[in-house]
């Protein structure tokens, strides 16, 4: 018998594993009735902040996005329901406004209600959106940062998205926009001339085009490229080439979303900086 079921005996309720015990300050307590819009990281769990576990552990109800870990599922407390509110096996997406809804619901209904999401819930999240109807609502929210997949993904790659030798400004960029096109409101000309590092969400299947309009505005076709998939999970890809030959490379190594691209001479640091790879050798 496991020791949660023993415990889950013994105490006559279920039982969590007191992960926050000992800390030597308090954390906000989680208000029936309130949502908490709580970014979970790019994946691996470990990133996760002390108030998102402070939330799993608390909650109620867990409503979670398709890119959250089940590691990180796990942490919630046994007793919550949990949620999906994503995409899943090519279906269409949950309807934003049917989640925003759902979140008042349950939170009029004085549930503790946690919205997880992948990587930062304010970054190409759409948190923001579900804030905006909270808001609306008469809902009390927080908000809880978490590591967005275009810094931490990266670093799991061993690319930093600064680095004072290669750039002094960074861009985060979206791949396609509501229409699931490359995004019309993109000044390419103006990005591609002023931001050194450029990183891409969800661009896997626009990779061609964008490379192309990089390249009309100006990039050089040799500079170094590289994607990342499933950044910080145990399954984490990464391929480099050159924004002229990443598209291939990534066909050719069968990458899949969730991937970020990412542009810029930062990706050459990878070559001393794949801190995992030289970790995983050693052990
Ligand atoms: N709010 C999220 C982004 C959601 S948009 C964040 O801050 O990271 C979804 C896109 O994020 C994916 O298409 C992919 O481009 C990127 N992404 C999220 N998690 C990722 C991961 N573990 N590895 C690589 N890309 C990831």
């Amino acid at each position: 018998m496991g020791l949660r079921k023993a415990l889950t005996i013994a105490l006559g309720k279920s039982y969590s594993p007191p992960i926050m015990i000992g800390l030597p300050f308090s954390l906000p307590e989680f208000v029936p009735g309130q949502v908490w819009l709580v970014g979970a990281g790019p994946g691996d769990p470990g990133l996760l902040s002390l108030l998102a576990v402070h939330a799993l552990q608390n909650c109620d109800v867990l409503v979670y996005d398709a890119l959250v870990d089940d590691r990180i599922l796990a942490l919630a407390r046994p007793e919550a329901d949990k949620e999906y509110a994503g995409k899943r096996g090519g279906k269409p997406s949950a309807l934003q406004r049917d989640i925003s809804n759902r979140l008042v619901e349950l939170a009029q209904e004085g549930k503790r209600v946690l919205r997880l999401k992948g990587g930062d819930p304010f970054v190409f999240g759409r948190g923001a959106e579900e804030a905006q109807v909270l808001v609306k609502a008469g809902v009390l929210f927080r908000v809880v940062p978490g590591i967005t997949s275009g810094v931490g993904g990266l670093a799991y790659a061993g690319i930093p998205a600064t680095s004072r030798e290669c750039n002094s400004a960074v861009a985060f960029v979206t791949g396609h926009d509501a229409t699931g096109n490359v995004p019309d409101s993109i000044d390419w000309a103006s990005l591609a001339k002023a931001v050194p590092v450029l990183v891409f969400y969800m661009a896997l299947k626009h990779l061609d085009h964008i490379s192309s309009k990089l390249i009309e505005n100006g990039r050089s076709p040799d500079e170094p490229a590289a994607a990342v998939c499933r950044a910080s999970t145990p399954s984490q890809k990464v391929v480099t080439a050159t924004l002229s030959t990443l598209s291939n490379a990534v066909k050719e190594a069968g990458i899949e979303p969730p991937a970020l691209i990412v542009v810029g001479e930062v990706v050459r640091l990878r070559e001393q900086l794949d801190w995992l790879s030289a970790l995983a050798k050693e052990t």
